[in-house]
């Protein structure tokens, strides 16, 4: 077995680094904290036989093409929409992802976007670290209830379902779309109620995002949908940015069309789109969904894992297309 010479983009906990160290790996992690382009990408991936790369990176065509050793992209993230597959696939170079290990922690995140916009954490917050706070008001930084009202989730796989299980504590009841209808134990575990899209946004008071991005699902939720909403209602997304039209999310924002929204992704990352920057009604946190301690390093060791079972002939257990090894 000929061990890998490995380059990683950016900084990652260190517990997979070690793991490929003691594999016997070369391993290459790029200083700089900046995103790396494309271009930079095709010089450090030639030699290399594995990439561990994040989801800011573009692993394009032409990336691709300039790894001529190169055996694995070990993607430290679920989603992949960053990595031309089809080009990968072409060349017979094997796609893993990082599922499974962040599926909790991602539901935390989307619960806490959740709960901050319906209760106006920020808001407060911010109102009391002002000094604003005299007295006492029966009226002060009034809310929504969680408890007992609609949640619609859109997307019912691994952080879906985890999102839904969260919500049997408040008692609500559970709307989902889904490409395809989940097996009836999981709607029965759930409570959820299978829909289409329209009467998902018209019924629920929290619209909850989590499909991957695909070409199907790039401004899923538009101007068109916004306005089925309710004007109580509240938009989570933790997905991916392209998902929702994010200018028509901050004029229904702006013009009350929706109550309030929690975003932890945008579609032109790092940007923030200018005029949800200006609103109050909007939380915004910087792509942390799966920011804990413990996840960010178990998904370290599985990027790692991918990678060593690559090295060794054997196929990697976040395989995401199986096809290279003659499968399906
Ligand atoms: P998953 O288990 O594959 O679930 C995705 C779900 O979306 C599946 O139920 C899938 O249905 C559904 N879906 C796919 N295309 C759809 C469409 N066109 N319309 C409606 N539903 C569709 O993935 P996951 O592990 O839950 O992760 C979901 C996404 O969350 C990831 O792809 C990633 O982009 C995002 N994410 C973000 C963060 C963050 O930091 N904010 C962290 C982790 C993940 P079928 O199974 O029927 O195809």
């Amino acid at each position: 077995m000929s061990v890998y010479r490995v380059f990683i983009t950016r900084k990652i906990p260190i517990t997979g680094i070690d793991r490929l160290r003691a594999e016997g790996c070369d391993v290459l992690v790029r200083e700089s904290p900046e995103i790396p382009t494309g271009d930079e990408l095709v010089g450090c991936v030639r030699g290399r036989e594995a990439i561990l790369s994040l989801l800011t990176d573009p692993v394009d065509s032409s990336v691709i093409e300039a790894g001529e050793d190169l055996k694995i992209i070990a993607n430290y993230a679920v989603g992949y929409d960053n990595i031309d597959v089809a080009a990968a696939t072409e060349r017979g170079i094997i796609v893993t992802n990082t599922p499974g290990v962040l599926t909790d922690t991602t539901a935390d995140m989307a619960w806490t976007l959740l709960m901050a916009t319906a209760r106006r954490v920020v808001e407060a917050d911010g109102y009391t670290r002002a000094g604003k706070f005299k007295r006492w008001e029966a009226t002060l930084l009034l809310g929504s209830d969680v408890y007992g009202k609609t949640l619609g989730v859109i997307g019912l796989g691994r952080i879906g379902r985890a999102v839904a299980r969260r919500s049997l504590g408040f008692g609500m009841r559970v709307l989902y779309h889904s490409r395809n209808r989940v097996e009836p134990e999981v709607e029965g575990e759930l409570g959820a109620e299978y829909v289409d899209l329209e009467t998902l946004l018209r019924e629920s008071d929290f619209v909850s995002i989590h499909t991957p991005l695909t070409p199907e699902t790039g401004h899923l939720i538009g101007g068109r949908e916004l306005d089925m909403m309710k004007s109580t209602s509240y938009l989570i997304n933790t997905s991916r940015g392209p998902v929702v039209e994010e200018r028509a999310l901050a004029d229904a924002l702006a013009s009350g069309s929706i109550a309030g929204a929690g975003l932890d992704v945008y579609e032109e990352e790092p940007q923030v789109y200018p005029g949800l920057l200006e609103l109050d009604n909007v939380v915004l946190s910087p792509h942390i969904g799966s920011a804990s301690v413990e996840t960010r390093s178990r998904m370290s060791v599985m990027a790692a894992d991918n990678i060593i079972a690559a090295m060794r002939g054997e196929k990697p257990p976040n395989i995401v297309n199986p096809e290279v090894l003659g499968e399906n």
